[in-house]
């Protein structure tokens, strides 16, 4: 900012006479034999000097921290540049100040990532919901939304909500879609009643998830 003191000046208090050359300008050098005068180098040839402001040392600026506000518009990116119009530092000599530019950095969520405007969510279910399908809330970065499971849902699979990602940054822009990924939460049986009913389902439902692992099935499937 232009100092304060001097008000971009640089300097303080009244000009004086020059003491280098007592006002003329000029000053005598010599030359071998001869004499010549030259531009005082003190005073430049004005035969004026002035003191350095106390306060800048003769900068004309002094440096402050301040604090502002500014407005993050929708749809803003991570490293995205925001100019400032004159808030940079001060003009020389009381001239007009430069731009500041802001370079944004957006701080990890513990619930939400973002990849363009698309926003990733995981969210956990329960095995029931899982197999046999829900409306379950879900949290988008504008508050919760019912979110349909279809029935049989893997963990992993990604199920889509449109344009509840982040907005758009113009008028004409679309808003990003939030990809919810699911993540199934086996329960921790304790009780004898719960172990008895999952036993059952499994007589009922017997299949091996792993059959395909195997080199032999492989080669079966295969002829
Ligand atoms: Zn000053
Ligand atoms: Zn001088």
């Amino acid at each position: 900012m232009p100092c304060p003191t001097c008000h971009g000046t640089a300097t303080a208090g009244a000009a004086m006479v020059c003491p280098e050359c007592n006002g003329t300008g000029q000053v005598t050098q010599m030359g071998g034999r001869m004499k010549f005068n030259v531009q005082c180098p003190r005073c430049g040839g004005s035969g004026k000097v002035q003191r350095a402001c106390p306060t800048c040392h003769g900068q004309g600026t002094v440096a402050r921290t301040d604090s502002m506000e500014f407005r993050i518009k929708p749809g803003t990116r991570d490293g995205q540049r925001i100019r400032l119009a004159g808030k940079g530092n001060a003009g020389v000599r009381g001239g007009a100040a430069g731009d500041l530019y802001l370079i944004i950095r957006i701080e990890p969520d513990p619930i939400f990532s973002r990849t363009g405007d698309t926003i990733y969510v995981t969210v956990p279910v329960t095995i029931t919901e899982a197999a046999l399908g829900a409306k379950i809330d879900v949290p988008t970065i504008e508050g919760r939304t019912q979110l349909k499971i279809p029935p049989g849902t893997q963990t992993g699979q990604k199920l889509r909500l449109r344009e509840k990602g982040v907005m758009p940054a113009s008028a004409e822009g679309a808003r990003g879609d939030q990809i919810v990924e699911v993540r199934i939460v086996v329960p921790k049986v304790q009780d004898e009643r719960s172990k008895e009913i999952l036993r059952e389902f499994s007589r009922l439902n017997a299949e091996d998830p792993r059959r395909e692992l195997f080199a032999e099935v492989r080669s079966e499937v295969h002829q």
